[in-house]
């Protein structure tokens, strides 16, 4: 199976796309803004800020789905 790795996360507050690579085998809890320098936390229920905010689910989070 694939695992996407690079997504394009979207500040909630201000807006920016910022273009990233997620971790492979962990789920980033913290992800700062480059654009506002806002801190952005998981929404709840979502294991990682790129659940919440992305455009893929975190690698982690996309094995599970594909094991079922
Ligand atoms: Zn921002």
């Amino acid at each position: 199976m694939r695992i996407r790795r690079r997504a394009i996360l979207r500040c909630p507050l201000c807006g920016a796309e910022h273009r990233e690579t997620m971790p492979a085998d962990y789920c980033q809890i913290v992800y700062r803004c480059a654009a506002c320098g806002a801190t952005l936390r998981p929404r709840p229920g979502d294991c990682c800020v790129y659940c919440s905010y992305a455009d893929s689910l975190c690698p982690p989070k996309q094995r599970e789905r594909a094991a079922g």
